[in-house]
């Protein structure tokens, strides 16, 4: 008889992780507790690991296929001030993928069964189960079974809106604030992505357009034109929490995967990427080793230390981009960094020295 696996959550990480496990001819069971898989959501930056784990489980990562919005090699994206001076122009220096999470869902989901209504409350439900993998995200209910309650998911004092808006911009990047940031980024030929964020221990009532207005509107002419073209129901907006530093991933037949094992802040936009290798990583440790303990040891031994390294850098990130005391500082820095790295104009040795 083949292995068989049950995975809650049919979010990035869980989809990831059921594509892994079949293509080593596991057998899987996908549970999920939304209807359906979501049809609307923002774009998600995609580094070159996550496209390599992609195509690693089947998923081929190109734009044709998934409709992928390319940032190609040396286009570059800025950073700003409220009152819009450049401090930083960011040579690009590799490809950037940003892809729909609901194609990327679509893409992962395809061919997967998966059984959707369907909410685990309690462990004993997959007593029978050779590998049970969390991938319940943020506010993994596996997480504390396995650990405690105290492993809850901690607030990070930040609140996010977000969405997509029609037409491009014309030029990219972010927006620093003591306290505040707004992000631009593509989201394919004729659709524009942003996100703004706060520092505040609550999450807001809607609508909620007046409160982007309100904490953003003033900003340079990039930032208001492109909150001019919002519309209040394609807003979202979350409290912004991290996963509790974990001893390990695993314990007895259960692995965390994705946000449930690592949620992060996300400043250096890896939470869908790192989800991504995590499927892809325990498919093959599983599939490679001689026991599905074995196997899950060496996931976790590849998986931990790097994300929860993630975990932290994300953090520092949104604290340095929405520092208060010493902005000043930072902003100097980060321009002495830019006038450094960017080439100088070469002088025409025939012309004369003066
Ligand atoms: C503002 C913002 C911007 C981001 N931008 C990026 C980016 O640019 N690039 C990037 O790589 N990452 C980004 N991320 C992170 C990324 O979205 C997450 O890391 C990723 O979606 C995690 O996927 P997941 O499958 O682990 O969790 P989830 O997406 O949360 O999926 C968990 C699934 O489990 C289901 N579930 C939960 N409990 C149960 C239960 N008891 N029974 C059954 N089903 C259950 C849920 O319904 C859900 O479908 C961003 C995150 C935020 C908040």
């Amino acid at each position: 008889m083949g292995h068989s696996a049950v995975i809650i959550g049919a979010g990035i990480s869980g989809l990831s992780t059921a594509r892994a496990l079949k293509r080593h001819g596991w057998s899987v069971t996908v549970l999920e507790q939304a209807a359906a898989l979501p049809t609307s959501g923002t774009m998600l930056g995609m580094w070159p690991a996550a496209m390599k784990a992609l195509d690693g489980i089947g998923v081929d990562a190109s734009r044709r296929t998934v409709g992928w919005a390319h940032i190609a090699a040396g286009a570059g994206t800025r950073l700003w001030t409220p009152a819009g001076r450049t401090l930083l122009t960011a040579p690009g220096g590799a490809d950037v993928n940003l892809v729909s999470r609901p194609a990327l869902l679509a893409a992962l989901a395809r061919d997967i069964d998966v059984s959707f209504n369907t909410h685990v409350i309690e462990a004993e439900q997959l007593d029978d189960a050779e590998l049970v993998v969390g991938a319940d995200g943020t506010f993994s209910r596996t997480r504390q079974r396995m650990f405690g309650d105290r492993f809850r998911a901690r607030s990070l004092g930040a609140v996010a809106w977000r969405g997509t808006v029609k037409g491009a911009v014309a030029e990219y990047g972010e927006t620093w604030a003591p306290g505040a940031l707004f992000g631009i980024t593509p989201a394919g030929p004729d659709a524009t992505n942003w996100y703004a964020c706060i520092r505040a221990d609550r999450t807001f009532d809607g609508p909620h357009l007046p409160h982007v207005v309100n904490h953003f509107g003033t900003w340079h002419r990039g930032v208001g034109e492109l909150i001019g073209t919002i519309e209040e129901n394609a807003i979202l907006h979350h409290g912004l929490f991290e996963a509790p530093k974990l001893h390990s991933f695993v314990a007895g037949k259960t692995a965390l995967v994705g946000d449930a094992a690592h949620a992060m802040a996300p400043f250096l936009g890896r939470g869908a990427c790192e989800a991504i290798v995590d499927g892809a990583t325990l498919g093959r440790s599983v599939a490679q080793a001689s026991s599905v303990e074995a196997g899950l040891a060496v996931f976790d031994k590849e998986r931990r230390a790097r994300t929860q390294r993630l975990v932290l850098a994300s953090r520092l990130m949104g604290k340095f981009a929405m520092l208060d005391a010493g902005s000043g500082i930072r902003n100097a820095a980060v321009g002495a960094v830019d006038r450094l790295v960017k080439p100088r104009p070469r002088r025409d040795p025939t012309l004369p020295r003066h």
